[in-house]
């Protein structure tokens, strides 16, 4: 692994470097999972489309700038020690997008993608159902075929922000009759304000609104909404879960970036008598740096033409239980009642909860490190 910053990305960096420092708001917007933080992320993802900066990686005709893997590490680098919002856009910038630039038609991507890269059209993902969520496959949401596309019904759920969302991607049943779980099913996008549509948020335990479940009954859906071939909705979904585990979701950028915000909180309230919380945050940087490394070297590989794989369900164990880790020291620096501060740390902490559940619970992740990376035998299901 070669570790040699060149001229031309140290240029890169100081650009994107120099951008954010005039342009991060001084203060944090409000949580994205309200109606107003919502749109005042919205509003964000507007202003760093207007330079070119809300999807780097991607090609420039649809709003990127093309830069390769290494730049988009060194973006996020930037990005998150500037104190930059988090993405409302993520969902179809890391999930959606991978998926339409695999299998999309040029048509879908000419269309999807520019108003996704300006924040114009935030997605959710709307994968899970009430009794199908590891096992994706038992999924019962259906579409059947009407007169120039398909009709959706059944219900979706545990669908990130999509209370306030504009479209969603999912999978349905096409053939009920199909020999296998996994075969007759169908990629699709559609308008969460369709007719037919009901967003119903799902409380929270910070009583934040986004959050959803999806009721469906028969929304129509226009064949130019297809991703790939009806019937391929479970080789394309797989395809690209490995973006949700991996990098794309969690680049080492945040990691760093809350760890030194965690050595600065240690520096102004940590007790310099308490060794056990010290030593908690000189874990909390060393995990941080080692996570950079791991993601280095992977990246290093896939810039040599290998692919990642399997390995994306290590990266989603370590990040995962790193952030709760990560949190837990902040509040306990804090004291007995952080967890019930707005700000910095209370809500992000929540959130980390959810990490080993939400991507693939790390059960699931477990597994598959153990029988595809490790080589043990299948456990019994
Ligand atoms: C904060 C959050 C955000 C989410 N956002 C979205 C979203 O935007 N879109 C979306 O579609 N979904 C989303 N999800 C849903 C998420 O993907 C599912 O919750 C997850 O896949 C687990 O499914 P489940 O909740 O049905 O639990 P289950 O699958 O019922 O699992 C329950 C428990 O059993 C364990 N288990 C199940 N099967 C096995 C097995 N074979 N081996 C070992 N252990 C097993 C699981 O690991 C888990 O601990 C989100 C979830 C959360 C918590």
């Amino acid at each position: 692994m070669d570790l040699t910053q060149t001229a031309e990305v140290a240029a890169f960096r100081a650009e994107a470097r120099a951008w954010l420092s005039e342009h991060v708001p001084a203060s944090p917007l409000p949580s994205l999972e309200t109606a107003e933080g919502f749109a005042a992320h919205r509003e964000w993802e507007g202003l760093l489309h207007a330079d070119r900066w809300s999807v780097v990686s991607w090609p420039e005709e649809y709003g990127g700038r093309g830069v390769d893997i290494v730049k988009w590490l060194v973006f996020e680098e930037e990005y998150w020690a500037a104190g930059a919002p988090g993405r409302v856009s993520q969902n179809g910038i890391n999930l959606l997008a991978p998926t339409l630039f695999d299998h999309a038609s040029e048509e879908q991507r000419a269309r999807v993608l520019p108003p996704m890269a300006s924040g114009e059209v935030i997605w959710a993902q709307a994968w899970s159902e009430p009794e199908s969520g590891s096992d994706l496959a038992s999924l019962k949401s259906r579409a059947v075929r009407t007169e120039g596309g398909w009709l959706l019904s059944g219900q979706k759920t545990w669908s990130s922000r999509a209370a306030f969302a504009d479209r969603a991607f999912g999978i349905f049943r096409t053939d009920p009759d199909a020999p296998k779980q996994h075969q007759g099913l169908t990629y699709l996008m559609f308008d969460l304000r369709a007719p037919g549509v009901t967003v119903r948020p799902i409380g929270r335990l910070d009583g934040k609104p986004a959050f959803a479940e999806l009721f469906l009954d028969q929304v129509f859906v226009p064949d130019a909404d297809v991703i790939g071939e009806p019937g391929q909705g479970w080789r394309i979904a797989m395809s690209t879960t490995g973006n949700e585990r991996g990098l794309t979701l969690r680049a080492p950028g945040r990691f760093l970036a809350a760890a030194d915000r965690l050595v600065a909180l240690w520096e102004s309230a940590g007790d310099p008598a308490d060794t056990a919380l010290r030593d908690r945050v000189a874990d909390a940087v060393v995990g941080a740096r080692a996570y950079e490394l791991f993601t280095w070297a992977g990246a290093s590989r896939f810039a040599a033409g290998e692919s990642v794989g399997a390995e994306s369900s290590l990266n989603k164990v370590f990040w995962s239980q790193y952030d709760i880790a990560l949190h837990e020291t902040a509040l306990d620096l804090l004291g007995a009642d952080a967890e019930l501060a707005e700000g910095a740390w209370a809500e992000p902490w929540v959130f980390s909860l959810a990490g080993p559940i939400y991507a693939g619970t790390n059960e699931i992740q477990r597994d598959i490190i153990a029988e595809r990376l490790l080589g043990l035998p299948k456990g019994r299901r």
